[in-house]
């Protein structure tokens, strides 16, 4: 299977199933158009508009590679079976420390904070048998993710700082290590937790939506009042501290700032190295939630937004922006492209009662409840998890004949249960802008290798 798109001037040409990637010239990407059910005579004789041995020798050369393996390349190299048979083993977990919030987020999955039920917070006990839970399950992982979730997790920092202590301590008498993010929208940052944070958290994941105006509107505190100006300096701060260590500042994009572009372009301003701008998940009838007639405007945003920074890009800019990072070396490993995040079977949440659930966006779904981390012996259904662990690229109708499967992994399972109602349908406006950002960072990457060449 090939994909095939014009972008910033580039013919690109992405051979899915191998990986590789080709810029060809006006006449190869039209010859593409009949290759595969058309004789050569019967191609030249369609782009009668080019010199016969222009057409000619172009199709040689396309011949050629699909001969070198570089086009058209089959995946039978990949054996499904074993694949679905592989038994899961944990190696991330998100402890929902804290389900209370001093912001009122609008678009908040977590209903403010409490997750649609009571205000809970986590007890010692808790969030040590689920360390212990993740380091007893994880095989021979030696490191194990652990995210402080919330609600707000600087709610209860105390509680924060003794699990790292905790947590470290039993990953050491088992050979393994943690690696600790934190994910936190700023509001009750001050020098002691920026000093802890920045010692002790692998990576931290901060809340921003971008343009003041848009930012205050979505992301009040609880007195209605914008959160912005109390925030941003907090960031600033936290970042300088982090040296080469990761973080990266994390948006919402609603109906009201379909030109994004403004906000990823003010991160950078504002010092941030790297940030991601996720497009609101929410029921349709919020005015704020992205609508299906939204996408024309969204996918040229996306590459207006790609144009300019495959420009910065070239001249080494570190600046990086999330959701164009694509690895045409064709990592991470096979298994992960194919079946993505892990949740429910590599990766649980946990709340602050000790429920776990395969990931936190199904928390609260009493459906998806698979075991309480006090439970005498905690045993996951199977059931449940077979069904994540079934659920990748090659099961789903909408994803095998896909030419992003490798690239999206199959999408997210909670949007694709929580607007298709079944986790093996995945949500098609979010696949249109998967496919869209995926073409917008090959194109980055493509300007990055020819230097800029056609720009
Ligand atoms: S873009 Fe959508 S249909 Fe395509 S592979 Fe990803 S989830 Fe599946
Ligand atoms: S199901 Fe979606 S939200 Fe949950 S871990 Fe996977 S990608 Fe993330």
């Amino acid at each position: 299977m090939i994909h095939k798109f014009k972008m910033n001037g580039y013919n690109i040409v992405m051979d899915i199933n191998g990986g590789a990637v080709h810029v060809v010239d006006d006449i190869s990407y039209e010859i593409l158009d009949h290759y595969k059910d058309k004789e050569k005579q019967e191609i030249i004789n369609i782009l009668s508009k080019y010199p016969e041995e222009k057409v000619s020798e172009a199709y040689d050369e396309l011949e050629e590679m699909e001969k070198e393996g570089l086009l058209f390349t089959s995946d039978d190299y990949l054996n499904i079976e074993s694949f679905e048979k592989r038994e899961p083993v944990l190696k991330a977990m998100c402890l929902h420390v804290v389900h209370d919030c001093n912001l009122k987020c609008k678009y908040c999955f977590a209903s403010q904070g409490d997750f649609g039920g009571h205000k809970a917070y986590m007890s010692l006990d808790v969030g040590k048998k689920a360390l212990d839970y993740l380091v007893a399950n994880s095989g021979s992982r030696k490191a194990l993710e652990v995210d402080f979730f919330g609600g707000e997790p600087l709610m209860d920092f105390e509680l924060v700082k003794k699990l790292v202590e905790y947590g470290n301590k039993i990953a050491a008498e088992n050979n393994k290590y943690f690696r600790f993010t934190i994910t936190t929208n700023g509001l009750l940052l001050d020098d002691d937790k920026i000093a802890y944070i920045n010692e002790h958290m692998h990576n931290v994941v901060l809340s921003l939506d971008g343009r003041k105006d848009i930012h205050d509107d979505m992301r009040p505190t609880i007195n209605d009042k914008g959160s912005y100006d109390i925030i941003v300096p907090k960031f600033q701060k936290i970042i300088e501290g982090r040296k080469n260590k990761y973080y990266y500042v994390r948006g919402t994009f609603t109906r009201k700032n379909l030109d994004f572009s403004k906000d990823v372009k003010l991160f950078k301003d504002l010092g941030f190295n790297l940030a991601s701008v996720e497009p609101v998940v929410d029921a349709d009838y919020n005015e704020y939630a992205i609508k299906e007639e939204d996408l024309p405007v969204i996918l040229e945003e996306y590459e207006k937004l790609a144009i300019e920074y495959a420009k910065d890009q070239v001249k080494g800019d570190p600046f990086k922006f999330f959701h164009f990072i694509v690895d045409l070396t064709q990592g991470p490993c096979i298994i992960k492209r194919m079946s993505g995040c892990g949740a429910g079977c590599e990766y649980v949440a946990v709340t602050p009662e000790g429920d776990i659930y395969p990931c936190h966006q199904f928390v609260g779904n009493e459906k998806f409840k698979m075991a309480n981390i006090l439970d005498e012996e905690v045993i996951l259904p199977k059931e449940m998890q077979n069904e994540f662990l079934n659920c990748h690229v090659f099961s789903k109708e909408a994803c095998k004949d896909c030419w992003n499967k490798f690239y999206c992994s199959g999408g997210c399972h909670a949007n694709a249960y929580n607007f298709n109602g079944n986790i093996m349908e995945p949500y098609e406006v979010g696949c249109e802008m998967q496919k869209k950002r995926t073409e917008c960072g090959v194109m980055v990457e493509v300007a990055k290798m020819m230097d800029g060449e056609t720009i």
